[in-house]
Order: C-alpha cells, then sequence, then structure tokens
C-alpha cells in the first residue's frame, strides 16, 4: 500500500482516534491544511523540509522518533524555533501490534520525556508507527494523549511509487480539514523532494493556509 484516502467508515469505526479536522474548519469555513511529518528528525532532509514550509509560510506537525531526537538534538530544536508542533511516535518506533501494552506505554514515555510540556488543557499528540495500534493501547492512551490517524497517506515512503501520481492523487484528494502523512525519512526522500513544494505551491494558490494540529 501506498497512498491511502482514509474511507469514512473506517473513521466511524474508531470515533476516538482523529482522523481529519473537517468539523473544525467547517465551523468556520477556512480553507486548512494540516501537515504531518513522521519519523524525523534526520540530518539533511527536515532541515529541508524546514526550509521549504517556510517559504510558504507553512506550518506543520512533526510526529518525532525519540531516539533520533537524542541523535540530532539542534536540529529538533530548530523544528521548535520555527513554530511547528511536535508530537509522539514512540521512542524507537515500535508497531503496536507486535509489540506488548506495558512496553508499548514505556517506550512511549520515553520519548514523552523529550518532548516539550503542553498547556494543562492540551492533551500531547501521539501517532502510532505504522498506523498500527491496539485497542487496549489506544484505551491506554486516551487519557493523556489525542490520537492522530490521517485523512490521506500520501504514499512518499514507497520509492517505487511514482512521484508524479503521489502528488496528482494528495492533491485530488486533499480538503479543507485534511490530515496529510509526509515523512522525513530517507526512503520519503525521492518523492517527498518532489511532491511538497508542488503542494505547498498549488494550495497556497487556492488560498489555504497551513497549520499545525
Ligand atoms: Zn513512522
Amino acid at each position: 500500500m501506498n497512498f491511502f484516502k482514509t474511507p469514512s467508515v473506517l473513521k466511524r469505526l474508531y470515533p476516538s482516534l482523529t482522523w481529519d479536522k473537517f468539523q473544525d474548519v467547517g465551523l468556520t469555513e477556512e480553507r486548512k491544511i494540516y501537515l504531518t511529518f513522521d519519523d524525523g528528525p534526520i540530518p539533511d532532509l527536515t532541515p529541508w523540509v524546514l526550509q521549504t514550509l517556510k517559504s510558504y509560510q507553512a506550518r506543520a506537525t512533526f510526529f518525532c522518533v525519540g531516539d533520533n531526537i537524542r541523535q540530532h538534538p539542534v536540529l529538533y530544536q530548530s523544528v521548535l524555533a520555527a513554530g511547528h508542533r511536535v508530537g509522539n511516535h514512540t521512542y524507537h518506533h515500535l508497531n503496536g501490534w507486535d509489540t506488548d501494552n506495558f512496553r508499548y506505554l514505556k517506550n512511549i514515555l520515553q520519548c514523552e520525556a523529550l518532548l516539550p510540556l503542553e498547556r494543562q488543557s492540551e492533551k500531547k499528540l501521539f501517532r502510532p508507527p505504522h498506523g498500527k495500534i491496539k485497542f487496549k493501547q489506544i484505551q491506554q492512551l486516551l487519557p493523556r494523549y489525542q490520537i492522530i490517524m490521517w485523512d490521506i497517506l500520501s504514499g512518499d515512503f514507497d520509492a517505487d511509487f511514482n512521484h508524479e501520481v503521489c502528488l496528482e492523487r494528495s492533491i485530488y484528494h486533499t480538503q479543507s480539514g485534511t490530515i496529510i502523512i509526509f515523512h522525513d525519512n530517507y526512503k520519503a526522500q525521492k518523492n517527498l523532494m518532489y511532491v511538497l513544494p508542488r503542494y505547498l505551491e498549488h494550495f497556497t494558490e487556492q488560498g489555504y493556509s497551513f497549520e499545525v494540529l
């Protein structure tokens, strides 16, 4: 699977997870897109993403892997300094389906220790690596986390996925309130470097802004 538009039946099956912001933007009638970047921060690619976002005054949410924050603390600080939001993506990029619940939660808390404190009124953000999380894990996390899934999976991580198709489909399926996933990891680099500036250009021209979750 590369590109994936989340069907509404799946969203209805898991209403406690956040799939999009359609209702929020519907109230304001503003044109907003929620860009998310998973798996960073990493040298070379994350700075390029930051620079590209800056040139469109776009803000985004970065779901960071704790071990990458540990390895690249200065880069991590530059993500925060640019006004982006960061969320938890576990410390070791664990697949929830393959991980016992205690170890999964512990790994999330290990990542959490590296993240900035949120305002008390706000829940922290978590995205399960690979989108794979067990029901019990969801229940354990919900008191402290808003679990962010997606409306559109861009498919950038699949190097065999044609970058033009990746761009076309991402544009076609985006609407105001969409949460879209990109990746600042090396597997995604080729597609991301093609798609991201063009995607930003397209929706900037259409009067959209890019906001943090
Ligand atoms: Zn990931």
